[in-house]
Parts: structure tokens; sequence; C-alpha cells
């Protein structure tokens, strides 16, 4: 996994293009949170609710790129287990789990950390290197969504 931390630097671009267009691409087409759905952003620290846009897909979108996939995968990101992403104020959700409220609540919770981190790149830098070290979902990003999630929605949420 320390080998995986030092190529960071160089694949860090690459994924901060792929996050920017997939953030354009739901910004151009989904859609804004109910009121319900903002006042759970605002619990989640959001500051911005009303920017957030979320798409609903049957599967994830995965990076085209061979190498952004391997990173991906070593990190244990994009799993069958993952059901949403959160790219800057835009959010794939997958469809299964629309009525979740916690499953929105997790993303939001990474929305915030964006807004509060100062953008998505610094956030991406922080995020991506604790899932290598000290691996997912340990790192303090990761733990304070789930934590937060818990808070908000109740013990059993994820
Ligand atoms: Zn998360």
């Amino acid at each position: 996994m320390k080998s995986i931390l030092s190529t960071l630097p160089s694949i860090l671009p690459l994924v901060f293009e792929w996050v920017e267009k997939q953030e354009a691409l739901i910004l151009a087409k989904a859609e804004g949170l109910t009121e319900d759905q903002q006042a759970d952003a605002i619990r989640a620290g959001v500051s911005s609710p009303e920017k957030i846009r979320v798409l609903y897909v049957e599967t994830l979108p995965k990076p085209e790129r061979q190498d952004l996939q391997f990173l991906a995968q070593q990190i244990g990101l994009f799993s069958p287990r993952s059901i949403g992403l959160a790219l800057g104020y835009g959010i794939y959700l997958r469809r299964d789990f629309r009525e979740a409220r916690s499953t929105l609540v997790h993303e939001c919770v990474h929305v915030g950390q964006h807004e509060r981190m100062n953008g998505v790149r610094p956030f991406l830098t922080e995020y991506l290197r604790e899932c290598i070290d000290p691996g997912y979902p340990f790192g303090s990003l990761e733990q304070e969504a789930i934590i937060m999630t818990q808070a908000i929605c109740g013990q059993n949420a994820r």
C-alpha cells in the first residue's frame, strides 16, 4: 500500500480531471434536493445545500483509464457495496437506494468536507491519501461521514 501512496501525486491530476468532468455532467442534468433533503444536508455540515445535484444511476460510473481503475481497485472504492459517490456538488446515488435517507446523508457529509477544505482538489488529495493509509474506511474523513450519518439517521445507518 505504501508504494501506491508514492504514486498518488502523479495520478491525482487524472483523478481531478475525471471527478470534475463527472461533477459538470451531474450539475448539467440532475435534480436538486427537496426541502427535507436540504435540511439533512445542513445537518450533515453542508453550507450551500442548494448547489447539490443528485443523479440516480443503475451502477456508479467508473473511470475508463486503466491506471485510475487500478487505483480505485487497490483502495477498495467502487466495490459492489459502494452505493454513492460525491463529486464536488454532484452526487451519484444508486437508484435502488433512492429511498435510503442515510445514503444521501453520507454523501452530503463528504460535500460538507470539500466545502470546509476549500475545494474538491484538497478534499480528494486528503481523502485518497487516507484511503491508502490507514486504508478505507478507516481514514478520518470517511469515519466522520459514517459517524455523522449514524448521528443523523440512527445507529444502523451506514
Ligand atoms: Zn464515504
